[in-house]
């Protein structure tokens, strides 16, 4: 049987930038992985995910994102790759709404720069959108995108380059650890053995975490292209030099979030529903998009943009693992030290891919971590209150 110092299961979005910190670090790595770098099978791909850092969700995240900010532009210095771009960020709502007043919060604890803005001086400075009239934006220019795709190949070939072995094209179908130490993993082509295992297996972890039985929701998601109407407001207006990304929700309307153009006049403008999912399984989820999705997300986009009238560009299915607080999942497994976990980014990960892959990288070889992790916790009550049964 082969030997490695780490497998790690998944080569995704959080799996590839572990292979990379741990190769970095001197670790004999292997990363399997069933489908090819930069895949659009799971949680990686549609070319765009805002990050930002005054976080609505909870302050405690922002440390992490300045990691993960340093992270991503390390990354793009060593690879030679456009991986984040920082367009301004705006999070509108009425004043008491988590969307406005918990972005308000974090900015503030944090000491981030950032501007109030009333709906009348967002409609001034950004001519696409006509908020509510007592809506009010925060606005931090240290916020934008980051390309999934591109990063998960340049953590590939970062991790490669580095010496990690990673296989594409199999499936992990089991694992195990010994109870005085070591772990091994069998795929459909072998069975490979290591001191210490990372687990970060996106939408498929109720399979290759189903002795947890994490109270994990896997929904399919959508995302939507459509074509402004530039008559009314020409294409400058939508392009990423004029327009920040956005999350919005005013009153009981569906939160929602987006893009600038980032491809051209002819690409469309890309938003979806933020967390608004439909539960399904990684293998049996419906890649279809039916017109009237497109056709309620249109209208709900339109009571922002109302300019947004054109046609579908596009629009394409993606998957969400989603935990009870919307938390994520990171630590070691709770019955095998030798075992680290990552799944459950709740739709909300992808910006801090660089810190996940350090911290992943510290638990498996230093059994802990020094970035704050508190809220990730496996074992927190949240989890634990809503097992499911069985
Ligand atoms: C529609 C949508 C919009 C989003 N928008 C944002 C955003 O704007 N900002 C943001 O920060 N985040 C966003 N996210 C969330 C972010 O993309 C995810 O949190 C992140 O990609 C999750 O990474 P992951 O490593 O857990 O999953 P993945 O990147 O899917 O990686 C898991 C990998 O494990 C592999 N795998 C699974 N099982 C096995 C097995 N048995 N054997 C071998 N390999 C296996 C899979 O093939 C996959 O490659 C969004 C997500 C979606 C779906």
């Amino acid at each position: 049987m082969e030997t490695f110092d780490v497998i790690v299961i998944g080569v995704g979005s959080m799996g590839a930038a572990a292979a990379r910190e741990l190769a970095g670090r001197g670790a004999r790595v292997l990363g399997l992985e069933i489908f090819q770098p930069g895949h659009d099978q799971g949680s990686a791909h549609g070319g765009t995910r805002i990050t930002r850092q005054s976080y609505l969700e909870d302050p405690a995240y922002v440390p992490l994102l300045f990691s993960a900010y340093d992270g991503f532009r390390e990354l793009e210095k060593e690879t030679g790759r456009d991986l984040m771009r920082l367009c301004g960020g705006i999070y509108i709502g009425h004043p008491e709404s988590q969307t406005f007043a918990g972005s308000l919060a974090a900015a503030k604890l944090h000491g981030l720069d950032h501007e109030v803005l009333t709906a009348s001086q967002i409609r001034e400075r950004f001519p696409t959108m006509d908020p509510h009239d007592d809506a009010l934006g925060l606005f931090e220019q240290n916020a934008g995108y980051v390309r999934p795709e591109e990063t998960v190949v340049a953590n590939v070939e970062s991790a490669s380059a580095r010496g990690a072995d990673l296989r594409f094209g199999q499936r992990v179908r089991g694992w195990s650890a010994a109870a005085g130490g070591g772990v091994e993993v069998t795929t459909d082509v072998g069975t490979y053995g290591a001191d210490r295992l990372v687990i970060a297996p996106g939408a498929w972890a109720p399979e290759l975490l189903g002795d947890l039985h994490l109270p994990l929701s896997i929904e399919r998601m959508v995302f939507h292209w459509f074509a402004p109407d530039f008559d009314a407001v020409p294409y400058d207006a939508w392009r990423e030099e004029n327009h920040p990304v956005y999350v919005e929700q005013t009153y009981e309307n569906h939160q929602i979030y987006g893009f600038p153009m980032t491809d051209g006049p002819e690409g469309g403008f890309k938003l979806g529903f933020f967390r608004v999912g439909t539960p399904t399984t990684a293998d049996t989820i419906d890649r279809e998009v039916a017109d009237w999705e497109n056709e309620r997300m249109q209208a709900r986009a339109q009571e922002l943009f109302p300019h947004l009238s054109g046609e579908t560009v596009m629009a394409k299915t993606c998957l969400y693992s989603v935990t009870p607080d919307k938390h994520f999942v990171i630590g070691q497994h709770p019955e095998h030290d030798q075992v680290s976990i990552a799944c459950g980014f709740s739709g909300h990960g992808f910006k801090f891919v660089p810190v996940v892959g350090q911290i992943l990288a510290d638990l498996a070889l230093d059994g802990s971590t020094e970035h704050p992790i508190g809220l990730f916790d496996p074992m927190r009550p949240a989890l634990q209150q809503s097992l499911q049964p069985g």
